[in-house]
């Protein structure tokens, strides 16, 4: 018997479930980010597929650990295996030593050898083959991110009436910095080939935008404040910002929950009399950790009254190991930690408590729960879910969230945050210090303001605007 198509086949770079090694056993894990939260019930409801690699490396056993996987109810994972040569080219290589630096606005990080763009379009083809296999003629094609920036092209050739629909979780750069890029022509011609194209903030768009404009001259652009719609020689594309966010309730029903309270009074009680500042960052020079670190010893050098006073609590999950600058990264924190711990500390404070590795999800809300202030300072990023994550976390509408006005969530979080240039050292000194003396009424008022904020933008309404944007694009029409 024949089953029926999916309603909804979604293409990211990684599924829900990793393959690892766990005490040299290879075992499976599931993961649980916002996307999981909001695109499974999804799945789930119209039966569809989730196309992506489970990590590890393509061999007999990763296929023979897929093979038995338990699979959701009404939808199914479809694994894309890749060798050692197209993760390193492909995954460590054009995605993250060209496209990230250069959407982040560093393109001085870049290294742009062709062999990553030759495995990056095999890649990128892989996936595609992938999700035309789980598709039927009206599924809804929904691809994510710059790992997957070629895949509609090749789903396109193959099937011209697709529908298909793209959303950039990192930032688009300028025309200024896209034009570095020696494939920039190819990267924006094989987006134009989806219906929708989402984007996180409407600097992306207009970043975007001006690339079309600068770089493919061919096209008619028209549009304004309901987004732009780009008509192309073969097809017509609409273009949105659509700012992703997180799954509220599950943030703010666990920070009140009692396991995790006792947890807060845990850590406060452990820094009594002490404020505590926090971050929390994946290992990644555009998080701007070491700014941060030197902006944290400005504090201390300026304002000595707030020596045994605060301490920063900050967590670092380790990432992207085997590429250089990552592993030069590290050096630097570790090192800025010990001469900040050094020339500061005494016998009872010591001001930077470093965390070096993943935590738990109950705990990291008791963490968010437990610092008074939070340093969301990237040097860039798409949206920064951290920011938000914290917000919601504040089970007593009290806090200061410090936040770089280069993050995405600055656009939406303005009116509630402290933002901060964050390569400005003594300016971010000066916001600390504005945040650990500010008066109770104006923190809750602020924090009352942003969790209003992402609470009526959560998750869900992100993705139902994605769906009504589908819904507006010209092919839907
Ligand atoms: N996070 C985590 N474990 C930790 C610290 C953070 O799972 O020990 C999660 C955090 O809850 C957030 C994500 O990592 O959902 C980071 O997302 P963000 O958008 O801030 O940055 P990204 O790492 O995607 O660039």
């Amino acid at each position: 018997m024949k089953t029926k198509p999916p309603g909804l086949v979604v293409v990211s770079n990684r599924i829900p479930v990793t393959c690892q090694y766990e005490r040299g056993k290879l075992r499976l894990q599931t993961s649980s980010g916002g996307l999981v939260s909001a695109l499974e019930p999804l799945l789930e409801d119209q039966g569809g597929v989730w196309v992506g690699s489970p990590g590890g490396y393509d061999s007999p056993e990763v296929h023979k650990l897929m093979a038995g996987a338990a699979h959701p109810k009404n939808h199914r994972y479809a694994s894309v295996y890749l060798s050692a040569e197209e993760q390193q080219y492909f995954y460590q290589g054009f995605s993250n030593e060209v496209l990230w630096p250069l959407f982040h606005d560093l393109q001085s990080r870049c290294n742009f050898d062709p062999r990553y763009w030759r495995s990056y379009q095999d890649v990128n083809r892989k996936f595609a083959k992938a999700a035309e296999n789980a598709a039927g003629p009206d599924t809804l094609i929904w691809i994510h991110d710059y790992h997957l920036m070629q895949v509609g092209r090749t789903l396109r050739a193959h099937r011209p009436e697709a529908r298909l629909a793209f959303f950039l979780h990192i930032p688009f750069p300028p025309p200024d910095i896209f034009e570095k890029l020696p494939w920039r022509r190819e990267i924006l011609e094989g987006l134009l080939e989806h219906d929708l194209i989402g984007l996180q903030t409407r600097r992306d768009e207009r970043n975007f935008v001006g690339c079309l404009r600068s770089f493919v001259p061919s096209i008619k652009i028209a549009g304004g404040e309901e987004g732009h719609t780009v008509v192309s020689e073969r097809r017509q594309t609409y273009i949105r910002f659509l700012p992703i966010s997180i799954d509220y309730p599950k943030f703010s029903e666990a920070a009140a929950s009692a396991p995790v309270q006792q947890r807060v009074e845990e850590i406060r009680a452990h820094h009594s009399g002490m404020q505590i500042a926090l971050g929390v960052d994946r290992m990644d020079y555009t998080k701007g950790i070491p700014e941060r670190l030197k902006a944290f010893r400005s504090l201390l050098r300026n304002y000595p009254q707030f020596h045994r006073r605060v301490t920063l609590i900050q967590i670092v999950v380790p990432s992207r190991e085997s590429i250089p600058h990552y592993q030069d990264l590290k050096n630097e924190v570790e090192r800025l930690v010990a001469e900040i711990n050094g020339e500061f500390g005494e016998p009872e404070w010591i001001p930077i408590n470093y965390i070096h590795r993943s935590i738990p999800r109950e705990e990291l809300i008791a963490v968010y729960n437990a610092a008074e202030v939070a340093l969301i300072t990237p040097l860039k990023d798409g949206m920064n879910l951290v920011a938000k994550e914290y917000c919601a976390s504040r089970a007593q509408t009290d806090g200061v969230l410090i936040l770089s006005e280069f993050a995405g969530a600055a656009s939406e979080l303005r009116n509630g945050a402290l933002l901060v240039n964050p390569y400005d050292e003594d300016g971010v000194a000066a916001a600390i210090k504005k945040a650990l003396e500010m008066p109770a009424e104006e923190r809750h008022r602020r924090m009352l303001r942003l969790q209003n904020q992402i609470r009526t933008a959560n998750i869900l309404k992100w993705r139902d605007r994605f769906f009504a944007a589908i819904k507006k694009s010209p092919a839907a029409s």
